[in-house]
């Protein structure tokens, strides 16, 4: 494979960002070579500088569930764009996006619209603190929650990827209100409400942990989680940043029917635009100004760009058997290949459209822990073999991928043959 062009744009790439990007991951360091730079996407396809061509399971890290230049999507972005791009005054496309996703969502009465996932959680652990009047945070090992100063401890994504348990910058203090323990463990959970009775404002987990390989956790863990938050008057958040609107159009609060007590979404609502959301009861965001005390605003938030874009990408998703469908052809994927695959320690976890290549175990991972960093070191090399049969993953083995609905089966069946053949290389 031909990639001299993307070679240079990163050697350029490099005098402007650190690392050569804008977001660590796709510097491609724990796959290794250079990344390659991104020409143009359609429907299932992207293409590179240097013009090869792959199919694509990244997806721009999930956002794009019908692919990329949907033309639904563009047909909307046009439209609204023509007409002025940010008044930073409200618009009716606002209402429009909050209708169509509360009016199917019985889990948010009220929501708000920001421009990033990170910045959601950011603000709904704000909220959380606000409403319960208390400082203490716990989260999970290996649930990643964008960079949020106090959420960047043991999480997953790029900090898994660069071996850190952490990030310089965030004061100890920060890190003392933030209570952390293992995924799938009751006994860690009930202990940590012991230590800090009346202090824990709020849990917050990725209900569906997918940012440090797929920890697929059991519904009464998840209920577990519900019961004692009740029972301490903390608020259960469940980060549905990846989960929201790809496991179906109620995320996973409603394929576990689990009503958690605030919900963040990003990724997806956006239809590849920025926008990151938050929504709970009226009760509790009636905590947010102007109509409460909990700060939190954005120039460009709502922006009506990125309005009509979500609205175009979230009015197909609830069409009926949309997600059944999707769901069906990952499953195909994923049989397809597990049924050609010669290498002993390969295994593919999924849930809805969501897959993610493990080379650790056979069993089932519900665990940070579980993971074998070592493993790591086959997925770099069937990274490359990929790439050069035209399949793109994220370059990273924690990392899953997605199905989207512009992936035909003409396209599975060429990833089977590709997976195939690269793993037979890997043996
Ligand atoms: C991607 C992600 C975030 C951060 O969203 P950004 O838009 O990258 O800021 C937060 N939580 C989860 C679960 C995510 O997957």
């Amino acid at each position: 494979m031909n990639n001299t062009t993307s070679a240079s744009l990163f050697e350029k790439a490099k005098n402007y960002f650190p690392g050569g990007v804008n977001s660590p991951v796709r510097a491609f360091r724990s796959v290794g070579g250079t990344p390659l730079f991104i020409e143009r996407g359609k429907g299932s396809r992207i293409w590179d500088a240097d013009g090869n061509e792959f199919i694509d399971y990244c997806c721009s890290w999930g956002p794009l569930i019908h692919g990329h230049a949907n033309e639904g999507v563009l047909d909307a972005v046009d439209k609204t764009m023509r007409k002025g791009t940010s008044f930073g005054a409200p618009t009716r496309l606002e209402n429009e996006l909050a209708e169509l996703i509360l009016s199917n969502n019985p889990y948010i009465q009220k929501l708000r619209f920001l421009s990033s996932g990170t910045e959601a959680v950011m603000s709904a652990i704000r909220l959380a603190r606000g409403f319960t009047k208390r400082n203490k945070i716990l989260k999970f090992e290996g649930c990643y929650h964008g960079h949020v100063d106090s959420l960047l401890v043991k999480a997953g994504s790029g900090l898994v990827t660069f071996g850190n348990s952490s990030s310089a910058g965030v004061p100890e203090a920060f890190v003392n209100e933030t209570i952390t323990v293992p995924l799938n463990n009751k006994s860690a959970v009930e202990e940590a409400f012991m230590n800090y009775r009346d202090q824990i404002a709020c849990i917050i987990i990725e209900p569906v942990p997918a940012n440090n390989g797929l920890l697929l956790q059991g519904k009464e863990f998840l209920s577990f989680l519900r019961e004692i938050c009740s029972k301490n008057k903390s608020l259960l958040i469940f980060d549905e940043v990846i989960s929201g609107f790809r496991l179906g159009f109620c995320g996973a609060a409603g394929l576990y029917d689990i009503h958690p007590d605030i919900i963040t979404y990003g990724k997806i609502i956006g239809g590849g635009f920025p926008v990151g959301a938050y929504g709970a009861s009226k009760e509790i965001m009636s905590c947010v100004s102007p109509e409460g005390p909990v700060y939190q605003a954005g120039t460009l938030s709502g922006n009506p760009v990125a309005m009509s874009a979500g609205i175009a990408q979230l009015k197909p998703c609830l069409e009926k058997g949309f997600y059944e469908e999707l769901a069906k052809k990952t499953n195909y994927l994923v049989d397809g290949i597990m049924n050609v695959n010669p290498f002993p320690l390969f295994n593919l976890f999924r849930l809805g459209s969501i897959f993610w290549i493990a080379f650790s175990t056979k069993q089932a991972i519900v665990n940070a822990d579980q993971i074998d960093p070592a493993s790591m070191s086959f997925f770099k090399i069937l990274h490359h073999h990929l790439l050069e049969h035209g399949v793109y993953l994220g370059p990273s083995g924690y990392e899953v991928g997605f199905v989207s609905s512009a992936h035909s089966y003409e396209d599975l069946d060429k990833t089977i043959k590709a997976f195939e053949i690269c793993l037979k290389k890997l043996v």
